[in-house]
């Protein structure tokens, strides 16, 4: 038996799954493994996948399973992720959780937690246009709810490369929610029946949130 953690962050596009992969990924020393970072590089260095990918993502659309799947499953199987991982926007679709499901037992790997985000729709259009990202670390902003101390500057390590998403405008947002209800919303009960879901109100401020998911994967590793 792989005791090392698997946490899995469920929630619609905006809901902060990022934004609290990267503190618990600090916080716990597990890695952040996103789907969308590991397509948009695949996308950057032109890799078939990534040629597979480019429009479909521009347009808000899933990306398809078996593109995903085999990214996941490479990402999994190298050496930092055997201290633990947060899978941020994977799985979102029935084929992906169950995929997930056979590599686990392969690596002999089982779910700590699966844990919902629970945010309002209506606000997710705001927060998603709003938000762009430091090129340098990675580190997220936003418009409104969280400006850089010198504007245009990383507080995190002074980079002044900072980047907004092709798909982060207010014409897709839309369509990834419609998206993100009817294929991974179903997820949210497949993993309430297997006893692996935990809810959490992701409406408050970062820190707010960030405290509840921290006593809440303290829980769940211990
Ligand atoms: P968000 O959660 O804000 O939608 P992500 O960075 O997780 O952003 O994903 C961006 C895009 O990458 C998605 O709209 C989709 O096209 C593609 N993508 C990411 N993860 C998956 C996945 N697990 N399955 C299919 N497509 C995915």
């Amino acid at each position: 038996m792989n005791t090392a953690p698997v946490l899995i962050l469920l929630g619609p596009p905006g809901a902060g799954k990022g934004t609290q992969a990267r503190k618990l990924e600090k916080q716990f020393g597990l890695v952040q493994l996103s789907t969308g970072d590991l397509l948009r590089a695949a996308v950057a260095s032109g890799t078939p996948a990534g040629k597979a990918a480019d429009a479909v993502m521009k347009s808000g659309a899933f990306v398809s399973d078996q593109i995903v799947i085999n990214i996941l499953r490479d990402r999994l199987g190298e050496a930092d992720c055997a201290s633990g991982v947060i899978l941020d926007g994977f799985p979102r679709t029935a084929i992906q959780a169950e995929a997930l499901d056979v590599l686990l037992t392969e690596r002999g790997q089982k779910i700590n937690a699966a844990i919902s985000l629970e945010v309002d729709d209506a606000a997710m259009v705001e927060r998603v246009a709003g938000r762009y990202t430091c090129g340098g670390c990675g580190e997220g902003f936003h418009d409104s709810f969280k400006i850089p101390t010198r504007a245009g500057v990383c507080d995190g390590c002074g980079s002044i490369d900072m980047k907004r998403r092709a798909d982060d405008n207010a014409e897709t947002v839309g369509g990834r929610l419609v998206a993100y209800h009817a294929q991974t919303a179903p997820l949210i009960s497949y993993y309430e029946g297997k006893g692996a879901l935990q809810r959490v109100d992701a409406m408050g401020a970062i820190d707010a949130i960030s405290a509840s998911l921290s006593s809440l994967v303290q829980g769940v590793t211990a």
